[in-house]
């Protein structure tokens, strides 16, 4: 529920109303606004009596949510959320566009892939150096060496980078080295590992799992929020469906969706969507029509020998006439990129 107070309400008012709300154990989140201020009410709601509480002083209504997710639902926060990583705006009127390759393979690879996605007008490198791959046979990740060499390029190249996360340990690690903890579509339902992101600062990229329906994608959202972190940034990477000329099947309805439902920022991946390098670039531009806050796209220096993900990836040169293009369609949307 959401409790609006008058424009002419006292600062004892609102702190009385948070108060008794809290006493029932609940958890109280204001919200300032220019004119007022708005109280969410996040947790079980159903001890507190709406009528009665209509009676204090200061109230101007009270609007109950009924949707499962509270912190993360445009009732409780009309406007666009936008997420600051090191400047770097998601959410804006200028999209975000994330790019680099599926995993970290060296330091040479991820400083020139870092260098050419910048180049192209990229604003957070991506790479993985932990990888959750379907086979316990598949190359795994360079871990702990990986992330050292993606920091180090980040540092040389002045680029924010945003890595994936697997374990609820490495958090720590994670806040320290990461500017954006990616929480990959396999562990979109890891609470514990939802749960322990969210005690941190650290921004989240959270992908919705590839058979998650959109409220169980708000709900996860919901773990990280609850326990503090409200920087959280939805990524649509294709669900699964009978369709088999695609790896995924590309819900850009989400867009428009999570876009009534929440105010978080959603940004699309078409690389693990499709599955294939030569769609990519249809799928970014009609993501960008349909209203995305920005793109993730896979891109290697050398696809033919990628140690993961190599035929989704395009080169760098084929990145920057997919940015050319994506720009032309931003501006047509009246957005930047
Ligand atoms: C990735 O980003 O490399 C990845 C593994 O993505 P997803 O979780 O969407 O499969
Ligand atoms: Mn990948």
């Amino acid at each position: 529920m959401i409790i609006v107070m008058r424009d002419d309400a006292t600062k004892d008012q609102i702190q009385n109303i948070t108060q008794n709300i809290e006493d029932k154990g609940l958890k109280v989140h204001a919200i300032t606004g220019v004119n007022n201020t708005v109280l969410g009410v996040v947790g079980d709601a159903t001890s507190v009596d709406r009528e009665t509480l209509a009676l204090s002083d200061g109230i101007e209504k009270i609007v109950p949510i009924n949707e499962p997710f509270k912190m993360a639902n445009r009732k409780m926060h009309p406007e666009n959320s936008v997420i600051n990583v090191k400047g770097v705006e998601i959410g804006g009127n200028k999209l975000c566009v994330i790019a680099g390759p599926c995993s970290i393979e060296s330091e040479d690879q991820i400083t020139s892939v870092a260098k050419s996605v910048k180049k192209a007008g990229a604003s957070i490198l991506r790479g993985g150096a932990y990888k959750p791959r379907s086979s316990p046979y598949s190359f795994q990740g360079l871990k702990g060496e990986g992330l050292m060499m993606m920091v180090r390029a980040s540092q040389k190249v002045g680029i924010p980078i945003v890595t994936e996360i697997l374990d609820p340990r490495h958090v720590e690690m994670f806040e320290n080295l990461a500017d954006v903890m990616q929480i990959g579509a396999r562990n979109m339902q890891n609470y514990e590992l939802l749960k322990e992101v969210g005690r941190a600062k650290t921004p989240v990229l959270l992908k919705r799992g590839f058979s998650s329906t959109i409220d169980e994608w708000l709900m996860a959202a919901e773990y990280i929020m609850s326990e503090g972190n409200e920087n959280v940034i939805l990524c649509e990477r294709g669900i699964r469906t009978f369709s088999k000329y695609t790896r995924n099947t590309l819900d850009l309805s989400s867009i428009p969706v999570v876009k009534n439902l929440s105010h978080l920022p959603i940004i699309v991946d078409p690389s693990h969507a499709l599955g294939k390098s030569s769609m990519v670039e249809s799928m970014s531009l009609a993501a960008v029509a349909a209203g995305a806050d920005g793109l993730l796209i896979e891109v290697h220096n050398d696809p033919k020998h990628a140690l993961c993900d190599g035929a989704q990836s395009v080169t760098p040169e084929q990145f920057t006439e997919i940015m050319n293009k994506v720009k032309k369609v931003a501006e047509a949307v009246g957005r930047q990129a």
